[in-house]
């Protein structure tokens, strides 16, 4: 059951659904996402408002070096009722406070001579001026975030202002994370001779804590079926289970024996892609299991490009593919696997767009050229080879800086 990386991944997609709302509180909103349509509750602003401190005037009665008998107070939190501009006369306003009756325009404090009785005014004012009217920024019952939406400070400001104290958002996923492998150690042992120490453990749960959703540390399950079984019993309480390791030919297929016996049912488990080959996905009444290949490199980027797209889905994202970006190639960046290849590369900004260059070795085993690299060029299974100035797709992770030197 060999898939097309593209297979693959829209089977995956197509098998994972989006995770149920839960209530949120404003000060924990931040990058949750919104779970149905938004209306504003009323009009902002809610009344005709003072956009300035100054004094609350009639236009028609204001000329310049006019004097206004200055018959009241309102500062912001006031009410106006009981306050009005009848001709001659001004009331004194606060940014933010109601306007009175009789008044249709502001004039600022400093376009102004106040001597605590009477006010000149010094400037032109017409109709409107320094007035936010009611309804001029949002009108009741308007669309102000649709479903989807990732809420910024921006949105939860507008939440908040519409006296709203928590939110429903989708629930963010606990994934559970497991090693296999005799071979292996925690970090913070000192390994015997032929043991290796877990670091798929902690690259995964980073990967999973980058995106907001929850790791579960399930520590590393030796190779054989009573482990193994065990540690998947505990990971499929999560909401995702991912292992490592034990699923290239070679391992007598432990790994999804051991999923197989805990009731996960195959989707696939191989896909068409180097690196991240022998990588596996099956469903547990519904959820999503992933077993990705124990090479550190093609753990990561199996996660990156099958795993991070459904837990994004769970989370309530509509894009879920990081975007593709045509980049420049410098060198050669060549696919001779008759796969979809993933080359680490280093991609660079220029005054004439992006380039791509390799990061390095791009033998599976090699770490470094993972930490060299800041995007993934993906070369399809029939490019086989792209030169210098080809233009070929690449993924950043992250952002790419402007050298400091480029204006
Ligand atoms: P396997 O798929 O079990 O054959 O593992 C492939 C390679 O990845 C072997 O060299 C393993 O030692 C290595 N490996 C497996 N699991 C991990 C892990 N959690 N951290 C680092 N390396 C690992
Ligand atoms: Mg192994």
């Amino acid at each position: 059951m060999i898939k097309s990386f593209l297979d693959a991944r829209n089977l995956i997609l197509d098998n994972t659904l989006q995770l149920e709302a839960e209530s949120v509180p404003l000060v924990d909103l931040v990058g949750r996402i919104l779970t149905r349509d938004f209306h504003a509750r009323w009009d902002m602003p809610r009344w005709d408002n003072s956009e300035m401190d100054g004094f609350a005037v009639n236009a028609l009665s204001c000329r310049h070096f006019v004097q206004l008998l200055v018959a009241g107070y309102i500062p912001a939190g006031s009410s106006a009722e009981g306050f009005s501009v009848r001709p001659g006369t001004a009331v004194r306003i606060m940014t933010g406070a109601p306007i009175p009756a009789g008044c249709d325009a502001v004039v600022p404090i400093e376009n102004t001579e106040f001597d605590g009785e009477r006010v000149t005014i010094k400037k032109a004012v017409k109709h409107g001026d320094y007035i936010r009217f009611r309804g001029s920024d949002i009108s009741a019952d308007e669309v102000m975030i649709s479903t989807g939406s990732v809420l910024r400070p921006a949105e939860i400001n507008l939440l908040a202002s519409f006296s709203l104290e928590s939110i429903p958002v989708f629930r963010r996923p606990r994934v559970a994370i497991l090693s296999t492998g005799d071979e292996l150690v925690a970090p913070g042992e000192i390994p015997a001779a032929g043991q290796i120490i877990d670091g798929n453990s902690w690259s995964l749960a980073a990967a999973v804590k980058e995106i907001g959703a929850t790791p579960v540390l399930l520590g590393i399950a030796q190779d054989n079926d009573e482990s193994l079984g065990e540690k998947i019993a505990l990971g499929l309480k999560a909401d995702v289970l991912i292992t490592s390791a034990g699923v290239s030919t070679g391992d007598r297929d432990l790994v999804r024996e051991a999923l197989e016996n805990a009731g996960v049912k195959p989707v696939f488990w191989k896909v068409s892609m180097k690196p991240g080959g022998p990588t596996a996905f099956g469903l547990q009444q519904g959820k999503p299991v992933f077993s990705l290949p124990g090479n550190p490199v093609s753990s990561m980027i199996g996660f990156e490009e099958l795993v991070r797209p459904a837990l994004l889905k769970m989370m309530g994202y509509q894009e879920v593919l990081r975007p593709l970006n045509k980049a420049r190639v410098r060198g050669v960046l060549a696919n001779e696997s008759g796969k979809t290849r993933f080359l680490r590369v280093r991609v660079e900004k220029t005054a004439t767009g992006l380039v791509a260059k390799s990061a390095g070795d791009q033998n599976t085993g090699i770490l470094s050229t993972m930490i060299r690299a800041n995007a993934i060029a993906i070369l399809a299974a029939e490019q086989t080879r792209f030169s210098h100035d080809d233009e070929v797709d690449v993924q950043l992770l992250g952002e790419v800086e402007r050298p400091y030197d480029q204006s």
